[in-house]
């Protein structure tokens, strides 16, 4: 039986573009359903914005960007509104989960520890940049030493297009906007489709935060939406976190003006277990690596790689912890296996998964669709030999799992980094050396070694290879979200 709701009952905010501070319909746009994944029923409907919203909603944004009530602003003054926004956050906690599991379809228990505390925790490290962020002062190489003043002043870019998934709809938005209003710029956030009510809910907090009008817009739609504003010449920056097919068409779109870029799209990350691993980390990190928020995390370990000889204890242990995982609806408290967002992406992960059953991929457990209402997969695990399956190449974005056999510690390098892929890996292991030998051969943006799936504000986090471009989060950040000019002043 199912355990009864726990969550709050919420009121989603109305389908409406937030544009210069103002809710506006768009009348002329077609509407898009939206659907709660637990039940497959439709929660509500957003408009598929038109180019003209899209328009208004950058030109408010530019106008913001050049108005003093934001471009004057002290960098204390930037500080203490994100300050604020974080306040507002945790004081709406718990609605903010309600409406991200009711939108998502994650578990309550994964949205109100980890989706709502981490929004306001990135907000709060972003909050303590914009006083640090100054240029600095150089000595030129080639004039007299002192007859030359030179120095770097750092200027945000300017209008900002964040385009985010639906995989952590809350805080891959902030990933972006708390950086880029730190940074001094505004920014049009354009939500999935599938999970656009948090960011509606953001943008009223946003509101009531004080911030200036038409610093921070949100439109909502498709990819329809999405490439309109990727046109748009009044953007300055697109900021994107989605699949690498979609990276690519921003990539060509972006190139007609040279918009500067940051990409996170897919991955296909290796969790390498060594034959010295302490399995009583191991296996539960494997699991949760690839099973966490039903596997719709772009840094998930997807494809296991174990020492030949363990592989039949291993495989044991980590389907026995897969199978304690309560599967349900994202209301029900003890879930923790939520439903994938949605129909396509059901069709998506089952058909991948059949794909590489049908290329010779063994399942050792789950390979189907849970018997119930909603988009629910079972966890699954598919012994893969063979490396040229397509379940062991391609991102499937759902709780599935290869798991390969290696003989030698001397090939794991090479394993990890057969992908085009290059976003994370995990490594478990008790011989530290190894661990840091690994992670110097591994081709990927971030290394967790005996531990999983814990990115971190001040710790950069981006991919190689076709993962992405760039990296968000830590100081690093900021050098997509500001230009640097350089002012040389003769003084003798
Ligand atoms: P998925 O296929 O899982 O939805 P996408 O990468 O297509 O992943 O979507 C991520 C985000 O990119 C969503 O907000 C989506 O609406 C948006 N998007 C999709 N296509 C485009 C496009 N051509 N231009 C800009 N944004 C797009």
């Amino acid at each position: 039986m199912n355990s009864p709701s726990q969550i709050p009952h919420v009121k989603l905010p109305a389908g409406r573009n937030y544009i210069g501070g103002e809710w506006l319909d768009d009348a002329a746009a077609e509407r898009l359903p939206v659907y709660d994944p637990a039940t497959a029923t439709v929660i509500g409907d957003i408009p598929g914005s038109t180019p003209d919203a899209v328009n208004q909603a950058v030109q408010a944004a530019h106008a913001a960007f050049v108005s003093p009530a934001w471009r004057d602003l002290s960098p204390l003054g930037r500080e203490r509104l994100i300050h604020r926004l974080a306040e507002l956050v945790e004081a709406n906690a718990a609605e903010l989960a309600a409406i991200e599991t009711l939108d998502n379809g994650k578990p309550i228990a994964i949205a109100s520890t980890v989706d709502v505390p981490l929004t306001a925790m990135w907000l709060r490290y972003m909050a303590g940049w914009p006083s640090k962020l100054g240029g600095k002062s150089i000595a030129p190489a080639l004039q007299p030493a002192g007859s030359h003043h030179a120095y770097t002043v750092r200027q945000p870019v300017g209008v900002v297009a964040a385009i985010v998934p639906w995989n952590y709809p809350l805080v891959l938005a902030v990933w972006k906007i708390a950086p880029a209003l730190a940074a001094g710029c505004t920014v049009v956030l354009k939500p999935a489709e599938a999970t656009p009510y948090s960011a509606l809910r953001l943008a009223q907090l946003v509101h009531e935060a004080g911030f200036p009008p038409g610093v921070f817009n949100v439109v909502l739609g498709d990819g329809r939406t999405g490439q309109a504003l990727v046109e748009h010449p009044g953007v300055a920056k697109v900021s994107f976190t989605g699949s690498t097919a979609t990276g690519k068409r921003l990539i060509a779109t972006a190139a007609n003006d040279l918009k500067r870029l940051t990409l996170e799209l897919g991955g296909k990350s290796p969790t390498v277990i060594l034959p010295d691993a302490d399995l009583d980390i191991a296996v539960p990190g494997a699991a949760q690596a690839v099973f966490f928020n039903s596997g719709q995390i772009c840094f998930a370990g997807t494809r296991l790689f174990v020492p030949r000889n363990r592989v039949d204890e291993i495989l044991d242990g980590v389907s026995q912890v897969a199978r304690s995982f309560k599967i349900g609806a994202g209301s029900e408290p003890d879930t923790v296996l939520g439903p994938v967002v949605s129909q396509r992406q059901l069709d998506n992960v089952l058909g991948r998964v059949q794909a590489g059953v049908q290329a010779g991929a063994e399942v050792v457990m789950g390979g189907g669709r849970v018997d119930r209402e909603g988009y629910f997969v079972e966890p699954t695990i598919l012994l893969t030999r063979d490396r040229s399956n397509p379940v062991y190449r391609e991102e499937v974005f759902g709780p599935v799992l290869t798991a390969t056999p290696y003989d030698d510690i001397d090939e794991l390098a090479s394993l990890a980094n057969d992908s085009e892929y290059g976003l994370a890996a995990h490594i478990y292991t008790r011989d530290l050396s190894a661990a840091h030998q690994l992670a110097q051969k591994i081709d990927a943006g971030t290394i967790w070694v005996n531990t999983q799936l814990s990115p971190d504000p001040a710790i950069p986090f981006g991919g190689f290879k076709q993962s992405g471009w760039g990296r968000e989060n830590g100081e690093q950040v900021f050098e997509h979200y500001l230009e640097t000019k350089s002012v040389i002043v003769k003084i003798a």
